[in-house]
Formats: structure tokens, sequence, C-alpha cells
């Protein structure tokens, strides 16, 4: 009976009836076990040398390597810290960006293109993991291997000739798995083969902040939560760093606020586009459905638009599953319809599987696809993360804080991203719906374009 219905599903015929609890939290998982960061600041200080306005993996990792450097570092957090994507996500960390060589040849230069590839594919995720290695973050971080699922044989072949294109520019420890041999990693049909990552990895999100974070505090960063920044204007040499605790005077200041940027600056606002991601987690599996499921115990995406990407829960019991169920604000409960009815359509095997946890938050993507360092009226800003960031927020946050001390290991790339704005994105990303619709569609003609 399980497999008529997942049949059903796969061909793209509904999501069929939901079986989750009355009302799962709407708290991500990752919060369960991770307890509120309790070194805060009892005020706002009156100057700091740097102020850092986002404590996310971005905020935390620049802080880091500035007290580091002994400088007196302040954090602001609208809310609590850590509230943002960084211990919402999916908890995947490895490298890679959507845009082909070639496409970041024509807009960056052979140079720059090469130099982009490296660091997002290599030089961020070992930055990350040295990260995790030497401030001894305990985040549950493996080096499972990430399969890629293909949506059908074209896809898989074109996937199969850009590795082979890739390998000749990067050292990447990438294979390609056949669909003859893709039930050794996944217990589903519903992908043509895969792409196999073998050195990107899984951690515990929330710890792995945590970690970050408590380093940072650590190292001598005074951190202060609830206290949104509301204006950063030039004073003298330095600015002054208006929040609603009052205000701090600095003499750099690190805008680290990615999807969550607000209104209250316009310049970010109009290049930063909150793209909405929800997750579901499930309730505990038993070890024979785990085994049944995902014998590869790997991370899993898919090359599909609706981008769903799942992994079992550190300790291997649960399914958290994430992907596009919408592209902004909609209701939790129709997510968590949209996710259960994705997971039950690749794994047919979990059609009385309940959801305990359905939550959300805001990637940030830029138009151009890719993050960015830079400045604006003197303001350092590192963000558009454009839905990973695990390796390259805590890389960029790092490098920004280097660039910022005048230090030239700061180099990066990635100051050579300017981030782009279009006439037609003022204060709302009212674009975002009509997005999601037109992404329907191609979800519609993708079940049609699948081999069966
Ligand atoms: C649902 C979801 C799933 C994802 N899955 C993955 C994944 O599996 N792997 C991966 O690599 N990436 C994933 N990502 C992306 C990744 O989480 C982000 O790219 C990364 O966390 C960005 O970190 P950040 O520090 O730049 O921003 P955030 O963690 O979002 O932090 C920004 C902070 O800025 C604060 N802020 C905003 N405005 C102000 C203000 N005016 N004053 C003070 N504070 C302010 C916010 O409160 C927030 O805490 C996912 C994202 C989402 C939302």
């Amino acid at each position: 009976m399980f497999h008529q219905q997942g049949l059903a599903q796969a061909r793209g015929l509904g999501h069929g009836k939901v079986t989750h609890l009355p009302s799962p939290k709407s708290t991500p998982y990752w919060w369960e076990d991770c307890p509120a960061f309790d070194g805060q600041e009892p005020g706002l200080p009156e100057t700091a040398d740097v102020v850092v306005v986002g404590a996310g993996l971005t905020g935390c990792s620049a802080a880091l390597t500035l007290a580091k450097s002994g400088a007196s570092v302040l954090v602001l957090d609208a809310e609590r810290p850590g509230y943002g994507a960084s211990t919402r996500n999916g908890g995947m960390i490895g490298g890679g960006y959507r845009l082909t060589y070639q496409e970041m040849i024509q807009k960056y230069g052979q140079e720059t293109a090469l130099r982009l590839l490296t660091e997002s594919h290599v030089d961020s995720l070992e930055f990350a993991a040295s990260r995790i290695r030497d401030e001894a973050i305990d985040c549950d971080y493996h080096t499972y291997g990430r399969f890629r699922g293909q949506w059908n044989k074209a896809e898989y072949d074109a996937t199969a000739r850009g590795l082979d294109d890739l390998r000749k520019l990067v050292d990447v420890n990438i294979d390609m798995v056949p669909k003859s041999q893709q039930r050794r990693e996944i217990g589903s049909d519903l992908y043509h083969g895969g792409m196999m990552l073998h050195d990107h990895g899984g951690l515990h999100p929330g710890k792995y902040l945590n970690g970050l974070l408590n380093a940072a505090a650590k190292a001598g960063a005074k951190v202060l939560g609830e206290t949104p920044v509301t204006k950063v204007s030039r004073q003298g040499d330095g600015f002054l760093v208006e929040t609603t605790r009052g205000v701090v005077k600095a003499t750099q200041v690190l805008m680290a606020t990615n999807g969550y940027t607000s209104p209250d600056f316009p310049h970010l606002k109009r290049r930063m586009i909150p793209v909405s991601s929800f997750l579901i987690a499930s309730e505990e599996l038993s070890p024979e459905l785990v085994d049944d499921i995902m014998p590869g115990r790997r991370m899993y995406v898919e090359t599909r638009h609706r981008h769903c990407y799942f992994r079992l829960s550190p300790d291997g019991k649960r399914i958290v599953l994430g992907g596009r169920a919408g592209m902004s604000k909609i209701p939790q409960s129709h997510a968590t319809r949209v996710l259960s009815g994705l997971m039950r359509q690749i794994f047919p095997q979990l059609s009385a599987t309940k959801i305990t946890h359905s939550w959300t938050g805001h990637t940030g993507f830029t138009f151009s696809f890719l993050p960015h360092i830079g400045q604006f009226d003197g303001i350092w800003h590192a963000m558009g993360y454009s839905g990973s960031g695990n390796a390259m927020a805590s890389y960029l946050g790092h490098k920004a804080a280097l660039n910022m001390l005048g230090d030239k290991a700061g180099d990066t790339a990635f100051t050579k991203t300017p981030l782009e704005t279009r006439f037609w994105y003022r204060k709302r990303a009212w674009f975002l719906p009509f997005a999601h619709q037109m992404y329907r569609l191609s979800d519609l003609r993708e079940n049609l374009s699948r081999d069966r």
C-alpha cells in the first residue's frame, strides 16, 4: 500500500493525506538541546573598536577573529544571539555555488572565476573545519559526504560532463553515482543517479553557532541581544551606532545581517533578497526504517527546483527535511503539508511518519547568487550567501575581520562580486510570491521530465 501511494506521489499527483502531530512545534528542532547563550553584557557599552551588527555565523566568526587580534568588539543582535538562519538551517556544510565556471568567467573574468571556484569549493570548507577543530567546538561535525540526486538522465549526463570540467580546474573529491548503484546511498528511486561530494559534512547548527559565540566571548568580544541597530552614521573618524538601548561610538562597523537585513539599512536591503526556506523534523524512526531510507548516512540534496535537502539528525534517529514550500511568508501549517508530501514522495516508506517540528528562516539571496564582502560609506558588510553559508559565512566573517584589520590575509575574490540591485526592488521583496508561482510551473514541467 505504501508503495502504491508513493508511486502516485512520485508522479506528481499531489501530496496525499498529511500525517503529523496536531501542531508540530514551530521552533527549530536544533533549539531543543541548545541552551541560550548566557554570557551577555548587562548593558550597552559607550565605545568599541568594532561594532558587529548580527550575531549569526558571519558576525560571530568576524568577532572571534577581531577579538583575538586584540580589538574591542561589540556584537549586537536585534533578537537573541543566533536567532537568524545560522541556528535554523539544515546543518549541511560544504562548498560550491550554482553559477557555472563559464558564467563566472563571463561576469568576473577568468582569474577571479578560478579564485571564486577554489574559495567556494575548497577554502571555505577547510576554514570552517579548522575553526571547529581549533576552537574545539562540539557541534556533531562529521564528514558524511553529500549525495546530490539528479532529476533525470539528461541532468545526470550534463552534471557528469560539468564534473569533468571542474576537475580540470579545482582539486575536488567528487564522483558520480549511477542509478544502478544509487540504492547503496538512498532508499528511493526518485532520482536518476547522483553526484557524491565526499568532503561535504553535516553538523548541529545550533551547537556550531553557540560554539563560535562562546569562542568569541572567551576571546573578549562583548555580546548583547534584543538590541536592534536602527542607524549607523559617520562621526569624526568613526561611526555612531544607534540602537534601541542607546548609542555606541565605534571606529568600524560590520553589517552581518544577511537575510534579516532591515529597511533601516536601505542600501543593503535593496541588495539582499530574503527568500524563506522551510524545514521539518520527524518523530524518531525505527533503526530498520533508518537503514532502509538512508543506508549511506549522507547529507542529501537534489537538482530539481524544489531544492529538497534532507538528512538524519545527528543522533541518527529523525529525518530533517527542508525545501521550497514557498519563497516568502506562508502559514506554517501549509509549509508542513508541502514538506510532508515531498518527504513521502522521496520516501514512500515514511507515509505514516509524524512530524514533530516545522520551522522557517530567511536565506539572503543576491542578484548574482554569490556573497560579497565590501564597504558602503565606510561601513563594512559580509553577506549574500544565497542559500548556503555554514562554511561560507564563517569564512567570509573571518575574511571581513581581516580586511577591517588591514591584514593582507583578508584578500578574497568575494570582494569582486559587487552587490547588485534592480530599480524595481525598493523596500519589500514584492516579487517573491510571483517567483514562487513561476517555480510551481517549473515543478510541473520537472515532474513530467522525470525518467520513469
Ligand atoms: C531554513 C534554512 C536552511 C538552510 N540550510 C543550510 C544548510 O543546510 N547548509 C548551509 O550551508 N546553509 C544553509 N542555510 C543558509 C545559512 O544558514 C546562512 O547562509 C547563514 O546562516 C548566514 O549566516 P549570517 O550570520 O550571515 O546570518 P544570520 O544567521 O541570518 O544572522 C543575521 C542576524 O542579524 C540580526 N539582525 C538583523 N538586522 C539587525 C539589526 N538591525 N540590528 C541587530 N541585529 C540585526 C538577526 O536578528 C540575525 O540574528 C539555510 C538557511 C535557512 C534559512
